[in-house]
């Protein structure tokens, strides 16, 4: 027998016969994440536990056998991250449970399966948040997914990445043993996991934006914070395409409103432009579209300070005429009015969604990335030169400009994320040119400074492409690694690490 088939029997004793598959149909819904240009992928094998100990059986299988894994949350990854060639692929959906939502010392505990929606409805119910509302690819993401991509999403303005709510994290390690360890307070076996830092050094660390290479999070613990139940939005245009008034705008709301800010967005105009081209329900008189458009959200616990931050957003975005209040009905009369808007979860994602891929409406080979906030227009300028001087090296049916989710996000302290892609037509024919530009776009962007955080397999290997990592991180990187992964079976090929010894410096690329 083979030891695949070997491998397969001993998992299905673990996990039971309804939880694991090798039939093609289970193959083939698993090959693919949203994926714009990888080839399908099929493992040999889905399997689906649902403890913490059936994971780490799992493991020790796998190690036994020598046999890859990919840990798989809601698989709405875009980068190939959770799909593999052979080997085992982990899905941990069925590990959703909510262990412990405690309200005195403002913390939960989740299985890292549990989806963004299925939490934040039983939270909404008890008047509670984790601040950051999860990734734009919807409410099926899971938690596990969005600390190991160190996502970003709604909210993400005030309260962080994902990884910055997480005050540890259970993971099995993908050792011969299937060690399980906790990180965070819940280290100290006496402790209740309520703090991150102060027990031992911040090893939740080595497993947030790993892309499931360090370990498999089985459990999260997740800070807590009373849900402000006071929200307003309002939307700003600006009357010129000036990405240096956009820094300079956006710099003075986060210092003088503070707290108050929930949310900061803004879109480019040419977004409003195809929006207002697809509307059904378009008004009689013509909108003069002119600049980036701002959605600023606030939050409050009173409505008296409500009303101050309103005042001052007023304040800063009109007082030099270098903006008009903006409403989407203005091109969409099927838009609610800024004064009419109500936060719900529902009406969050539906927000954001509609921004996704307006044109073409096909999924893209993501760019996203932070840069430092005072770089936002060089940034932003320099996107736009790449695209003009390689256009030619675009397959021809991928648009260099496709406006997929093109817009700013702002974050704590100096970050913006631009968030973006390039047209991907994931045809046979077209596969390797759009791999060949969407990764040179991406070294383009990793040495002008932009970090990156989903990394996946694509994102992950042009970091090294670009001769980012200094040699002596890499060895670090991989020293660490081979202390929890000595076979090296969890999700190889990301980072272009395919084995201890492999020399990784075959694949720098030397662009111009
Ligand atoms: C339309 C669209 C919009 C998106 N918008 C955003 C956005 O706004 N912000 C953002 O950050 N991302 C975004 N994404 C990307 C992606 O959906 C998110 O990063 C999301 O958090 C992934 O969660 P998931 O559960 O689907 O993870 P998966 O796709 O299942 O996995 C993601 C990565 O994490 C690893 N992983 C998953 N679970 C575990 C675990 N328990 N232990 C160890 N490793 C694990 C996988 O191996 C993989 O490398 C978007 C995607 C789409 C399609």
């Amino acid at each position: 027998m083979s030891k695949v088939k070997e491998a397969y029997k001993e998992i299905e004793h673990v996990v039971g016969v309804d939880f694991i598959s090798d039939a093609d149909f289970m193959k083939a819904a698993y090959s693919r994440n949203v994926d714009p240009a990888f080839p399908d992928r099929w493992a040999d094998m889905i399997v689906r536990p649902e403890t913490t100990e059936e994971v780490s059986e799992i493991v020790k299988i796998a190690n036994k056998y020598k046999i890859r894994m990919v840990p798989r949350g809601g698989g709405a990854d875009l980068v190939g991250g959770s799909v593999t060639e052979s080997g085992i692929l982990i899905d941990l959906t069925r590990m959703n449970q909510i262990f412990e939502i405690n309200l005195d010392d403002y913390y939960c505990v989740v299985g890292c399966g549990i989806t963004w929606g299925s939490m934040l409805s039983e939270l909404q119910k008890k008047g509670m948040t984790t601040g950051i509302l999860g990734p734009g690819s919807g409410y099926s993401a899971t938690i596990g997914g969005g600390l190991s991509n160190a996502t970003v999403g709604f909210s993400s303005t005030k309260y962080g990445l994902v990884p910055d709510i997480c005050l540890g994290v259970e993971v099995v390690l993908p050792n011969p043993e299937g060690t399980i360890i906790k990180t965070g307070a819940a280290a100290n076996k006496y402790a209740t996991p309520f703090c991150r830092y102060g027990v031992a050094p911040d090893f939740t660390g080595l497993f947030m934006g790993d892309v499931g290479t360090m370990g498999i999070k089985t459990k999260a613990f997740l800070r807590l914070f009373p849900d402000p139940p006071l929200k307003a939005r309002r939307y700003y245009m600006l009357l010129n395409d000036d990405y240096s008034k956009v820094f300079e705008l956006g710099h003075r709301l986060r210092k003088e409103v503070g707290d108050g800010l929930n949310d900061l967005m803004v879109f480019p105009f040419i977004l409003a432009t195809l929006l207002s081209l697809q509307a059904e329900n378009k008004p009689q008189k013509k909108s003069k579209l002119t600049g980036p458009i701002f959605s600023v959200t606030l939050e409050a616990t009173d409505q008296r300070i409500l009303d101050v931050y309103l005042e001052k957003v007023d304040k800063i975005m009109l007082k030099e005429e270098a903006c008009r209040p903006f409403e989407w009905h203005e091109i969409d009369l099927d838009m609610v009015s800024s004064k009419d808007w109500k936060f719900t979860l529902k009406e969050e994602f539906n927000f954001f969604q509609k921004y996704i891929s307006t044109a073409p409406p096909k999924s893209s080979c993501t760019t996203c990335h932070k840069v430092a906030i005072s770089r936002l227009n060089e940034s932003v300028q320099k996107g736009v030169q790449f695209n003009l001087k390689f256009k030619d090296e675009f397959p021809p049916k991928n648009p260099p400009y496709p406006v997929f989710a093109s817009f700013l996000m702002f974050l704590p302290n100096g970050n913006c994320v631009i968030v973006g892609g390039l047209g991907g037509d994931n045809t046979d024919e077209y596969r390797e040119a759009t791999m060949n530009i969407w990764h040179k776009k991406i070294r383009h962007q990793v040495r002008y400074g932009g970090a990156h955080y989903w990394l996946g397999e694509s994102i992950s290997q042009s970091i090294v492409e670009a001769d980012a990592f200094t040699p002596e991180f890499l060895q670090f990187f991989r020293d660490m690694k081979k202390t929890v992964d000595p076979n090296y079976l969890l999700s190889p090929n990301k980072f272009h690490m395919y084995s201890y010894d492999y020399d990784y410096t075959k694949h720098i690329v030397k662009d111009e």
